[in-house]
């Protein structure tokens, strides 16, 4: 039954309106000639409702893996609103209560991290760390170790910089040109090994960054940029012994190592962070979508005291500091969204049930691997699930895009809402995507996994 209480002509205006002057993301909107925009209107828990009063579960937490406390939770508004009436802006060259309050309890569950930056977007974030690096380079190795290295597959970020440094080539065309200084690394999948069916896949994917630093010369490598499991370029779950390995080279090369947990960040995949599963101590830690979920924007740049520290080495020098502000950085309802979103995090606790639902979603997965052919592979953590749709197994031949794209309005005619990654990246867009809100019951699960089970029998039969 419909929640909201809009009338059907108000619907049909809204419609137009939004056919008529919005500009979607990532949307040829050729689409809309023939059919209505999608407007969602509601959100309770793990469901939502649009104009037209259609229920949907939602396995994607947003669309983007943002959503990870779910919909309608009054107590984040009700912090939101407090906070806007009493204060809701001042740059943040001054403090606020929120702000210190969110950074110390993240920095609690961030061992080795100490500062906590603010800005609003997942790329802003990242853009923070590579103007970081750069300034780092400039004040402490005579501008040469000013190289960034990001790897095959993975993304940061929508900007000019951010895209300089996306694994996803596709992503960068009609946009040139791009700042210089951007290093592409091999990428991790061991589905696709780029070795053959080999043991220690890690430890060889790993080498292969090291062969790059060697390459470039590790005087002029400054950072090295890693989702801890790569998101929208196809849920790439880390191979084993790689991290390890990783970690160890930018130790060796002194290479300051930037963990993009933008996507894992903030309860995904059953930890507070994906890089604590790998045991590894990065030196920049990116987050955004999880952090407020999606209530207000808010994106954190953290990093270590050592860090902090390169910054701030010659009081007596008017640039001895990270030049660099983010107006809406000063928002204070990010803060204040973030503290009651970790907070019920916590009193819930999300981190087990993500664990225990995760393992659910996976062992579904793969029980759907072992009926359907198109399921080449199965791969996640926690509520953080790809399923990569091949053509054929032998060959692994990746399915395309019209199936990929038919495989999700089956789940949607059904009232169910799945993703893939990217559809702009032909090669790449063969993965579904399951991530639903982290507090997904036994119920949503199975009822995902149903979806999915269905729409596979009906486009690949
Ligand atoms: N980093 C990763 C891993 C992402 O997946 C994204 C967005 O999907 C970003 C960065 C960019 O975040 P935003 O869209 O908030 O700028």
């Amino acid at each position: 039954s419909r929640p909201n209480d809009i009338r059907p002509n108000d619907i049909r205006h809204i419609i137009e309106a939004d056919r008529a002057h919005v500009w979607h993301h990532l949307t040829q909107h050729k689409g809309f000639e023939v059919n209505d925009p999608r407007i969602f209107v509601e959100g309770k828990g793990m469901r939502l409702w649009d104009a037209t009063g259609r229920e949907y579960l939602d396995a994607v937490s947003g669309g983007v893996w943002t959503v990870n406390v779910g919909y309608g939770r009054t107590s984040i508004a009700d912090a939101v609103r407090d906070q806007l009436v009493k204060l809701n802006y001042f740059a943040n060259s001054a403090g606020s209560i929120a702000g210190a309050r969110f950074a110390e309890k993240l920095i609690a569950k961030m061992p080795g991290m100490s500062r906590v930056y603010y800005s609003n977007s997942g790329s802003e974030a990242n853009e923070k760390v590579f103007k970081m690096v750069r300034q780092i380079a400039h004040r402490h190795h005579g501008g040469r170790k000013h190289k960034i290295l990001y790897r095959e597959r993975d993304y940061h970020g929508t900007t000019l910089g951010t895209l300089a440094a996306a694994g996803q080539a596709q992503r960068r065309e009609q946009f040139g040109p791009f700042p210089d200084g951007f290093v592409e690394v091999p990428h991790c999948l061991e589905y696709r090994s780029q070795y053959g069916a080999v043991e220690n896949y890690g430890e060889l994917a790993a080498d292969a960054i090291e062969a790059v630093i060697l390459r470039e010369g590790p005087d002029t490598v400054g950072a090295l940029c890693l989702e801890p499991i790569t998101a929208g370029g196809g849920v790439i779950t880390p191979p084993k012994g790689y991290w390890e390995k990783v970690q160890d080279i930018c130790r060796r090369h002194d290479v300051l190592l930037h963990i993009d947990e933008v996507v894992c960040g903030v309860g995904r995949t059953g930890e507070w962070f994906g890089y604590q599963h790998y045991g590894v101590q990065p030196d920049f830690v990116t987050m955004a979508k999880g952090v407020a979920s999606g209530y207000a924007a808010i994106s954190c740049t953290v990093t270590t005291e050592r860090i902090f520290e390169l910054f701030k080495d010659s009081p007596d020098d008017p640039m001895s500091f990270f030049r660099d502000i983010s107006t809406f950085g000063g928002c204070v309802a990010g803060p204040a969204a973030a503290l009651e979103n970790m907070r019920i995090i916590e009193d819930e606790d999300l981190l087990a049930n993500t664990r225990a639902m995760g393992e659910r979603l996976l062992s579904g997965l793969w029980g759907l691997a072992e009926r359907h052919r198109a399921a080449g592979d199965v791969r996640g953590k926690g509520l953080f699930c790809g399923v990569e749709l091949v053509q054929d197994r032998a060959t692994k031949e990746a399915a395309d895009e019209k199936q990929v794209q038919a495989v999700i309005a089956d789940c949607m005619a059904n009232g169910v809402i799945i993703g893939a990654t990217n559809r702009s990246l032909p090669g790449l867009n063969n993965t579904l995507c399951l991530s639903p809100a982290l507090i997904a019951t036994t119920d949503d699960i199975d009822r995902i996994v149903a979806a999915v089970d269905g729409a596979l029998s009906r486009v690949f039969h």
